[in-house]
């Protein structure tokens, strides 16, 4: 581990964001405006996993298999892919804080990233928790396309894509009605318990989710100006 590195960034201001919500909550796209606002490196577990699967070997179809049902990876395939991600990151040169997007979903993960953040002597700074109703996570994510060719995310409903890439449009394998119904039993039954452990902290900070991308932000950008001084 760099401790050496890592010293050096606590003596400029770093910060530790975690993104808790249901999936299709809104926490990547928020995740991407956080990061670039701030300057902070983002760890999304699903990103990481969605890159392994397209890479088409033995490894990568497994990967398919479990994601197309909606369940979790264990956590001892996850676990040491966040440890060496924090690594890395904690590695580049102006790098202001850490997001986590979709890590910790258990409670060994959460049991995990306390250990390897308390030997790094990291604390938590805030865990915003992104609210919204099923049936608005349903419609979001039913709709959800990707663009095939240039990863951008498009919304038939809301951010329809233009007329000449419609063709290139893909749906996520766990985007259908089935898969994310899935998703959100698994996030109720394994994610949603560690909110209150991290409620008791006193560190968890609401976002309505159901409201538009405009009004999410704008509800970021006021509860991360608490800590501005810290990542300034
Ligand atoms: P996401 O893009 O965060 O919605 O994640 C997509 C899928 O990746 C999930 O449905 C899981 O199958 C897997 N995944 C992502 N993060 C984790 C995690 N922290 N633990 C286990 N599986 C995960």
């Amino acid at each position: 581990m760099k401790f050496v590195r890592y010293i050096n960034l606590r003596e400029k201001a770093f910060m530790l964001i975690i993104m808790f919500g249901p999936p299709g909550s809104g926490k990547g796209t928020n995740a991407e405006f956080i990061c670039s606002k701030y300057g902070l490196s983002s760890i999304a577990t699903g990103d990481i996993m969605r890159s392994k699967m397209h890479q088409q070997d033995a490894l990568g179809k497994q990967i398919s298999k479990i994601m197309g049902t909606g369940e979790l990876f264990s956590d001892d395939i996850i676990n040491p892919l966040v440890s060496d991600a924090i690594k890395e990151k904690l590695a580049i040169t102006g790098n202001n804080g850490l997001l986590f997007d979709g890590y910790p979903r258990t409670s060994g993960q959460f049991d995990f990233l306390n250990k390897l953040l308390t030997e790094l002597n990291i604390k938590i700074d805030v865990v915003l928790l992104f609210q919204i109703p099923d049936s608005t996570i349903i419609e979001r994510v039913t709709s959800r396309r990707i663009d095939k060719e240039t990863g951008k995310v498009y919304n038939l409903q809301f951010n329809p894509p233009p007329a000449n890439i419609v063709h290139r449009m893909e749906q996520r394998l766990d985007d259908t009605i089935e898969v994310i119904t899935n998703r959100l039993n698994v996030y109720k039954q394994q994610t949603e318990p560690l909110i209150q452990k991290y409620k008791a902290l006193g560190i968890v900070r609401t976002v309505d989710a159901s409201e538009t991308l405009v009004e999410a932000q704008e509800r970021i950008v006021k509860v991360l100006s608490e800590f501005k001084q810290s990542i300034n």
